[in-house]
Order: structure tokens, then C-alpha cells, then sequence
């Protein structure tokens, strides 16, 4: 098999922002892996809180391409050489959506048909990113009607947190959810949540640093259900996240693809934790990756693409608030021509 990849630069229709930062733009990597004529094609994006960039994501596959071998059906062969070189969990996420891809497209069938699944997930949440509670109040009334749930980000260190949930709470009745990406501490999430839960929020993702030691007492005392997120790479992190937590936020981008994704969703659930698939700020090709397997999920958050200017990877139907992934081979996406190199 040959392999190439690249960086893109995808534009946000509007400047996002979370606890961490404000971003207009996401830096991905995209994976072209050709074989027998045929070419898949998988994206990720390599997240700076784990010490990834597009960068250092770039040389990892370019020096990638001698693990893959000759047959892309040999998936769990593949992903063991290339879990042998430590890290880069969204380079190794964009090979492994450009082989389901390829695999897809030489059997004829979808992934989520490949691999046995339901085309129709749960339906995604859309992300009410950081600002003041007016604001976000204003972005959530913005959207009624064409998303079913709403996913606030909180952790303004400002003493508002609470507040930003009350006023979207003002302006829509969908279930809300918040994810505050670890900026509370024990005391504050203690005080916050059970406001949160008269609030109607349905679950609270990573309110505490991860690895916090708080964790385990915080999901003893919590009156509503705690995710992790940054806690939460790969299968061998599940145990541990077991303890401090009732669900688990699932990305490709930080399991490394969708192979991985699904062994950690069945460890989860025998432990009888929630499963959320979320994504990271990329298009319409590695939100399809996360589309083909979100019907394995309680809870989906897969936005990215929307909250584009414009999506490079177009496929990827937003129906009833579902992202429904195409009913076509492979991930089922094409690149919009105007973006051909
Ligand atoms: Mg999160």
C-alpha cells in the first residue's frame, strides 16, 4: 500500500472558543492510501492538550507508510505495528479512517454495514462554545429547531459558569449537557453540579483536571452523571476512568481510529458506564469516520463540520438532528472539488 498525507487548514465559521482557548481555525492531517487503484482517505486533528500538532502529526506519517504491508483488510496486524511507535494518536486515527475507507470502498459497502452496525446513530449535540451567558444564550437561540441537544462549554473562571447554563436554559428546552474540560475543582464541582441538575443538565463532562485525585469521591457525591474526556485515551485507560467516572467521551482522534473506539466502547459498557463519541474541529471526512460507529453510542457529539465555514468533505446528512453517514462505499465522502489540490 501507498500512503500520502498532508496538513489542511480548515476556516471556523465563527471563532471558537473553551477553557483552553480560542481558535478560527483547525490544522488536520489528511491520509490518502492507495491500493489495487482504489484510494481511501481518513482526517484527523492532532490535539495540542496531548502535545500533538499537525506538524508533528506530518512526520510521524511520513515515515508511516513501510507499517502498513500489502493487505488493508489486516486491520488488527496494522494497528498493533503501529501502536509499537508511541503517541500520535490522531495521525494513527487518520490512517485507520483512510483504511476503513479503502476497505470499504473495495468490498462496496459502507463502513457502518462492514462493520455490522446500524447507519442511524443518536442524534448530535451542537456545541454553545465559551462566552458571556448573553451570549451563549443568543448562539443557543440562534439554532432552535435543528439540533435536539445543546453542549455548553463551561469553565470561564469567572464564577458564571452556572449562570451560562441558566440563561440558554432561558431559551431552549432541549436537553443541555456541559462539558467544563477540566476547570473546576472538587468544591466548585460540588456546588455546581446539583444547580446544573435543577437546570435539566444531563450529564457533566471532565469537570475536574485529569487525574485529578478528587475524582473518585466527586462520582460517589455527584448528583448527576459525570463523563471523562481528557482522562480517557484508549482501552487501557478505561478501568481507571471507571473509578471517577459514569460514562466515557469517546474521540478517534485520541483513541487513534475507529478500531480502537469500539474495543474501548464494549470494556465501557461491561463496566456499565455511558458512552459519548465526540469529535474534534474537523470535516466532513473524520466526522464521517465517527458517524459509521455512533449508533454503538448513548450520546454523540458530532459537530464538527457544521461548525465550518464551509466543509471540504461534504457526505455527511444532518437528518432530524442525526449526522447520518452516507449510504455510499467506504466513509461515503468526496473532496468538493474547489478544494482539489
Ligand atoms: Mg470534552
Amino acid at each position: 500500500m501507498e500512503l500520502e498525507a498532508r496538513t489542511a487548514t480548515l476556516r471556523m465559521a465563527e471563532t471558537f472558543v473553551i477553557s483552553r482557548g480560542a481558535s478560527d481555525e483547525a490544522e488536520v492531517v489528511v491520509v490518502e492510501i492507495r491500493h489495487d487503484g482504489v484510494a481511501g482517505y481518513g482526517e484527523a486533528n492532532p490535539i495540542e492538550r496531548y502535545d500533538e500538532s499537525a506538524a508533528t502529526a506530518l512526520v510521524f506519517l511520513q515515515d508511516a507508510e513501510g507499517l502498513l504491508g500489502d493487505d488493508p483488510f489486516a486491520l488488527e496486524a496494522i494497528g498493533e505495528r503501529l501502536k509499537e511507535r508511541p503517541g500520535e494518536h490522531a495521525a494513527k486515527a487518520a490512517i485507520d479512517g483512510a483504511l476503513h475507507d479503502l476497505c470499504g470502498k473495495l468490498a462496496g459497502l459502507p463502513v457502518w454495514k462492514l462493520l455490522g452496525l446500524r447507519r442511524v446513530g443518536p442524534p448530535t449535540s451542537w456545541t454553545i462554545w465559551l462566552g458571556d451567558p448573553d451570549d451563549m444564550a443568543r448562539r443557543a437561540e440562534n439554532v432552535r429547531g435543528r439540533f435536539k441537544r445543546l453542549k455548553l462549554k463551561l469553565g470561564g473562571g469567572d464564577g458564571l459558569d452556572v449562570e451560562r447554563v441558566r440563561a440558554v436554559r432561558g431559551v431552549s428546552d432541549v436537553p443541555l449537557q456541559v462539558d467544563v474540560n477540566e476547570f473546576w475543582s472538587l468544591d466548585e464541582a460540588l456546588e455546581a453540579i446539583p444547580q446544573l441538575q435543577e437546570l435539566g443538565v444531563e450529564y457533566c463532562e471532565q469537570p475536574l483536571p485529569a487525574g485529578d485525585p478528587g475524582g473518585p469521591e466527586l462520582k460517589r457525591r455527584s448528583p448527576l452523571p459525570i463523563y471523562v474526556d481528557e482522562d480517557l485515551h484508549m482501552l487501557e485507560d478505561v478501568p481507571a476512568c471507571a473509578e471517577r467516572a459514569h460514562g466515557l467521551t469517546v474521540k478517534l482522534a485520541k483513541s487513534g481510529g475507529i478500531r480502537e473506539a469500539v474495543r474501548i466502547v464494549h470494556a465501557g459498557r461491561a463496566l456499565g458506564l455511558g458512552m459519548m463519541l465526540g469529535c474534534m474541529n474537523e470535516s466532513g471526512l473524520a466526522v464521517s469516520a465517527g458517524a459509521q460507529i455512533a449508533s454503538l453510542f448513548d450520546h454523540v457529539d458530532l459537530d464538527g463540520n457544521l461548525l465550518l465555514a464551509e466543509d471540504p468533505w461534504p457526505g455527511v446528512e444532518l437528518v432530524d438532528g442525526v449526522q447520518l453517514p452516507p449510504d455510499a462505499p467506504g466513509l461515503g465522502v468526496r473532496e468538493a472539488v474547489s478544494h482539489t489540490r
